[in-house]
């Protein structure tokens, strides 16, 4: 058996009739072993296990014929094509070729016998094919019908659906043979309602002729979720190898810094929310391990997250050791800088601030300070982890908004953190909620604290979607709540293909209401302007001395000024929800009653239009994610190629969510009690380097 199954795990250059060359190709399909043939499913089915007769065949039909040659010949109206029909003593059909060879014109010989397939056409002369896909009968021979159906798979330039349909039957030639071992218990099947691996990939290679093509369609036969699940477990349980790695890593237990907690807690204008209070409580458990936290902190916009990270600050610098916060942007990383030094004034701590933009002769002040240790707690953007930085004891990394970082790029911060053997702790702060299944598959190598309680006095935004041809209603209304002394974001349009285009349209933005609105005061920031001049708008946002902020989405994640309470979002149906709920959560945040004004260009689409309604029917930030998910897929959602999500063969994190419990418990059970067989499901799914990390 091991033999065979060393068959499976064999190059591909072992089966028949491929070399080294069209091995390269299928490279491109991520096909490497012969085992990975198995997983590439095919993307739709054809029905060969019937032969149609000519009388019967219809337009439209998708089929397989027969038939004598009565005629062969070349024409060139319009256009040079190759015509043959061919008759069954039923009805005629012609089959039309505008490319072949001069071999294949003279194949068609009158009297010979072919079998098609392919798509049957009106034409005004009767029925005909266009390049279908075509056999030479021997006299004495019958078209060949297929037991199952034909699988259609996805090719690569240069791969032929013949070609890899025999190869694909070779591996399950092989499989069926010797089957690959069945790593998923018994009872979980039973449990589950699946099929072993083997018989779910002999399905869906070849169904049967009375397959329920539907439920493949939708993905949902019980052949697609036994093999989706064992995906699902595979990424699962490398994920959560990461967090039973780091269980076993080392990292300094900070153990001290009650007190200082405490009084810094005393020290806000606020009380913790309990919820804050309770995640708190979790993080300090976690930092006094010898062990290094990884940590997620999940919380709705504005439920109030960053001081939460300040308590953890306040602890590991009590310890004397360094804490670092990484933003996504200048901006952002610009508030906490504004935020932790004022928090901070009173505590005699050392800030050392790291960005990109920063004036070398103050970079070096800064990276002088990290060294030393004479700074506590640094504040910046991705430039904290760039080279020739060189931390003192750094104990603790927090990243904000984390939804932009990935496994990946999570790792590279730990290990580039380390000091001496010891791992930092590492604490993540998402901006945008997920739906909790999603967070299971995505974050399952993170421990979770939800911050599931909004400061008291809030009142949820109410917010309404507009045409965008009643601007002018929408800027009287600015005029109105401005001169009441209220504050308002204007959010512009977003032009997707060039920075250039967004700044010009903030910029046309804000020339218009400049010019409607003569009597406030109008503020404009963009992704290119110099972050000073951008900070220098912000701070007088902040301070009040501007009533209305035009700004591109930067303003999106995370800022907070507390006194506006209007937001308009142009161009709405083109944001994803996620994202106009984060735009919207820059208001609520006073005691004001707040208002957001979705405008949007006309016609809207279906899809568009029930995803404006969720926004103006909801406040909560985790059911949004929830319908933004189910609208529009986990990609989404957490944008795809910065998140590092995994690129899954067969499942689909949007249709299987529902898999992820059952994923969860199982990915527990194996790998606390048959660690071998987890170890064999995630190399089969993931290969030898289990990707994400090795226990
Ligand atoms: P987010 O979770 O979106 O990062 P922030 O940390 O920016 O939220 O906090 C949003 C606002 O709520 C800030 O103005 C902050 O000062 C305020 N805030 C945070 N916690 C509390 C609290 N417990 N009571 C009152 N206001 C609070
Ligand atoms: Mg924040």
């Amino acid at each position: 058996m091991h033999q065979q199954e060393n068959k499976l795990h064999a190059p591909l250059t072992t089966l028949k009739g491929i070399g080294p060359a069209l091995a390269g190709k299928l490279e491109r399909l991520d096909v490497y072993r012969v085992e990975d043939l198995l997983f590439m499913l095919p993307l739709r089915y054809e029905d060969r296990t019937r032969l149609t007769v000519l009388g019967a065949a219809r337009p439209g039909q998708r089929c397989l014929v027969s038939g004598e040659v009565l005629l062969a010949e070349t024409v060139y109206r319009g256009r040079r094509s190759l015509l043959v029909r061919i008759a069954d003593g039923t009805g005629q059909l012609t089959l039309r070729f505008f490319y072949f060879s001069r071999q294949q014109q003279s194949q068609f010989q009158q009297g010979v016998r072919v079998s098609c397939y392919g798509d049957v056409r009106a034409v005004a002369g009767g029925l005909e094919m266009i390049h279908p896909e075509y056999r030479l009968l021997k006299p004495e021979h019958d078209a060949v019908t297929s037991d199952a159906l034909t699988p259609v798979y996805s090719v690569t330039e240069g791969v032929q659906q013949v070609r890899l349909r025999n190869l694909v039957a070779q591996a399950l030639e092989i499989m069926r043979s010797t089957a690959p071992s069945e790593l998923l218990p018994d009872d979980v099947l039973a449990d589950l309602h699946l099929p072993t691996l083997t018989a779910a990939l002999l399905y869906l290679h070849q169904p049967p002729p009375d397959a329920d093509l539907q439920s493949i369609e939708a993905g949902k036969h019980p052949c697609q979720l036994r093999l989706s699940f064992e995906e699902l477990l595979a990424h699962y349980m490398s994920l959560r190898n990461l967090r039973l790695l780091a269980r076993r890593e080392a990292a300094v237990a900070l153990r001290g810094g009650r007190e200082e907690m405490q009084a810094f807690i005393r020290s806000l204008p606020y009380q913790l929310t309990g919820a804050q209070d309770r995640v708190c409580t979790e993080i300090a458990a976690d930092l006094s391990q010898p062990h290094p936290m990884m940590r997620l902190v999940q919380g709705d916009v504005g439920s109030g997250k960053t001081v939460v990270a300040a308590v953890a600050c306040i602890k590991a610098i009590a310890c004397g050791k360094q804490a670092a916060i990484m933003a996504p942007t200048e901006l952002l990383a610009e508030q906490h800088w504004h935020n932790f030094n004022l928090w901070f004034h009173d505590f005699d701590l050392q800030l050392a601030w790291l960005a990109g933009s920063q004036r070398s002769k103050d970079r070096k002040e800064s990276l002088a300070a990290i060294a030393t240790g004479a700074a506590d707690l640094i504040i910046g953007t991705h430039a904290l982890f760039q080279d020739g930085v060189d931390f003192h004891g750094l104990a603790l990394i927090i990243i904000d908004e984390q939804h932009r970082f990935g496994v990946q790029q999570r790792m590279a911060l730990r290990d580039k953190g380390m000091s001496g053997k010891l791992h930092p702790h590492q604490l993540v702060m998402t901006a945008t909620p997920i739906p909790r299944t999603l967070a299971m598959a995505a974050y399952a190598d993170l421990d979770t604290s939800i911050i599931d309680e909004l400061p008291p006095g809030r009142q949820p935004v109410t917010t309404v979607a507009l045409p965008d041809k009643r601007r002018e209603e929408v800027i009287a209304r600015v005029r109105k709540a401005c001169s009441g002394g209220q504050q308002a974001y204007w959010v512009c349009p977003l032009i997707e293909e060039s920075a250039v285009l967004n700044y010009e349209a903030a910029e046309a933005r804000h020339n218009l209401l400049v010019e409607a609105l003569p009597e406030l005061r109008i503020g404009l920031v963009h992704g290119r302007m110099k972050s000073l001049a951008r900070d220098k708008v912000m701070r007088a946002f902040k301070e009040g001395k501007i009533d209305v902020l035009v700004a591109t989405t930067v303003i999106e994640v995370g800022v907070d000024v507390p006194a506006a309470s209007l937001m308009i979002i142009e161009n709405a149906e083109r944001m994803g929800l996620s994202q106009l709920h984060q735009l919207r959560g820059r208001v609520g945040r006073g005691r004001e009653q707040s208002h957001c004004v979705l405008l949007y260009r006309q016609p809207l689409g279906q899809l568009a239009r029930s995803r404006l309604a969720v926004l103006r029917d909801s406040n909560d930030g985790f059911l949004v994610a929830q319908r933004d998910l189910e609208l529009r897929g986990p990609g989404e959602l957490l944008g795809t190629r910065q998140t590092g999500l995994p690129q899954y063969r067969i499942a689909n994190l949007l249709r299987d969510a529902e898999l992820m419990p059952a994923v969860k418990r199982v990915a527990e059970r194996l790998q606390r009690s048959e660690k071998q067989k987890a170890a064999l499901i995630i190399t089969r799914w993931l290969g030898d380097a289990g990707r994400y990390g090795k226990v």
